[in-house]
């Protein structure tokens, strides 16, 4: 069992939102998608492992299978991670070597205007179609006679998205703190099914992206609770690249995000690549950049309650 002790706790919605003063989002259609992952998905997440084991002539061979598999059912982006200590949540058990992480965009068509009912409703909608990704990818690796672990993108999972996505070369970490993914922007979300089954990992990139974020400062001036910082931070850690990493403060970003539908102002206004990912999808007519509705910010949270935060990247 792998585990390590400056990982973070393991992500504690309710927890976080006692901590602002309850869940205030009141949208019918994120409570039914809620309603189905817990009810449909969840129950899915173990089946049983085939006796026999397909064998692949690399390990090479065994991720395209795999990632070709996430492809055909729905994925935008898929890579395969090494999982080191770092990337389990504190007091969770991870037996599994290897995370395949798979990623899934959202409509930038939804997030015209931000925070809206439309951008929490698709944010909750690609958790659920991103869940049934990983559901069946694990259904599969199952089928070639290898154990797994469906780690949904909702959130209460036992590995940390976000590190494990950089390894696997899914993009750069923004000054937002999301990653931005060279052709999919910082719109998307992650799930990731863990397995012992021997994959070649991929690698982490270099794009240039994490350098753009030192110019740029658009997603600081649009953030209404002024939680994206003015410099990187040397006790936040290094990303992959050994940067000191942005450090947002999550204390100041929480409470809006928990008032006002998720908020996601960060994500359509960053504008790494805006043209390249902000643009019309399956043919509906989009404006490109997004009508931002910022309101006054809720007093910060204490700084002693729960943040959700990651280790350093860079494993020297
Ligand atoms: S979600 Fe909203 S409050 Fe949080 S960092 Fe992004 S813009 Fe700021
Ligand atoms: S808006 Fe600019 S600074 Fe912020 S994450 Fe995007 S590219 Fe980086």
């Amino acid at each position: 069992m792998h585990s390590a002790s400056d990982a973070p706790p393991a992500f504690q919605w309710d927890e976080w939102y006692r901590s602002v003063g309850g869940r205030s989002i009141q949208i019918a259609e994120v409570d039914e998608i809620l309603a189905e992952i817990r009810e449909h998905q969840y129950p899915r997440f173990t089946g049983p492992v085939a006796a026999d084991r397909t064998t692949f002539e690399s390990e090479a061979s065994a991720a395209d299978a795999l990632k070709k598999k996430a492809f055909a059912l729905g994925a935008d982006e898929v890579g395969v991670a090494l999982i080191e200590p770092g990337d389990i949540y504190q007091g969770r058990e991870v037996k599994e070597r290897f995370a395949v992480v798979v990623g899934q965009r959202m409509r930038w068509r939804k997030f015209q205007q931000v925070p809206s009912e439309d951008s929490a409703v698709e944010s909750l909608r690609v958790y659920f179609t991103l869940g049934e990704v990983v559901i069946q990818l694990a259904a599969y690796i199952r089928s070639l006679g290898h154990a797994c672990t469906v780690e949904h993108p909702i959130g209460d999972s036992d590995v940390l998205h976000v590190p494990l996505a950089l390894k696997a070369g899914f993009g750069e970490l923004g000054r937002h703190g999301s990653i931005i993914h060279p052709r999919m922007g910082p719109l998307f979300r992650l799930g990731s099914v863990i397995t012992d089954m021997s994959l070649r990992t991929d690698r982490p990139i270099d794009a240039g992206i994490a350098a753009f974020c030192d110019t740029c400062k658009a997603c600081r001036i649009y953030c209404p609770a002024k939680a994206i910082p003015d410099a990187r931070s040397p006790e936040a850690g290094k990303d992959h690249l050994g940067n000191d990493r942005y450090l947002v403060d999550t204390g100041r970003c929480f409470p809006y995000f928990a008032k006002h539908k998720y908020c996601s102002i960060c994500l359509p206004v960053c504008v790494y690549h805006h043209k390249e990912w902000a643009r019309d999808f399956e043919g509906f007519r989009t404006k490109l950049f997004p009508e931002v509705d910022m309101q006054d910010p809720p007093p910060p949270t204490d700084p002693d309650a729960p943040k959700h935060w990651y280790p350093k990247l860079k494993r020297d």
